[in-house]
């Protein structure tokens, strides 16, 4: 299981501060990938994250609300298809 990043993100990064194993990242070009996103395959489900995000975008994979779904993909899109952390360096 993961944590994930939601549309409802306005990139403001507050998440990023708190991750242990720094598996949150800004998605790179933002005209293409407009939130930040995490990395499933590193997230430890620790839930830090969710009560720094000031607009309630992250959630248990699980329970992602219906409205979002389509937003789970991206996450673990942004690090196979996407840039992924090479985009930071
Ligand atoms: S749940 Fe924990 S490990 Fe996963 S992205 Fe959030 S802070 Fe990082
Ligand atoms: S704290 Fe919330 S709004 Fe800020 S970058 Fe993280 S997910 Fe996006």
């Amino acid at each position: 299981m993961t944590h994930i990043i939601t549309s409802l993100c306005i990139r403001d990064g507050a998440c990023v501060e708190v991750c242990p194993v720094e598996c949150i990242v800004p998605g790179i070009p933002e005209e293409e990938w407009p939130l930040y996103y995490i990395d499933p395959d590193t997230c430890i489900d620790c839930g830090a994250c969710v009560p720094e995000c000031p607009v309630e975008a992250i959630f248990p994979e699980e329970d992602v609300p219906e409205e979002y779904q389509d937003d789970i993909q991206l996450n673990y899109d942004y690090f196979t298809d996407g840039p992924g952390y090479s985009a930071l360096e």
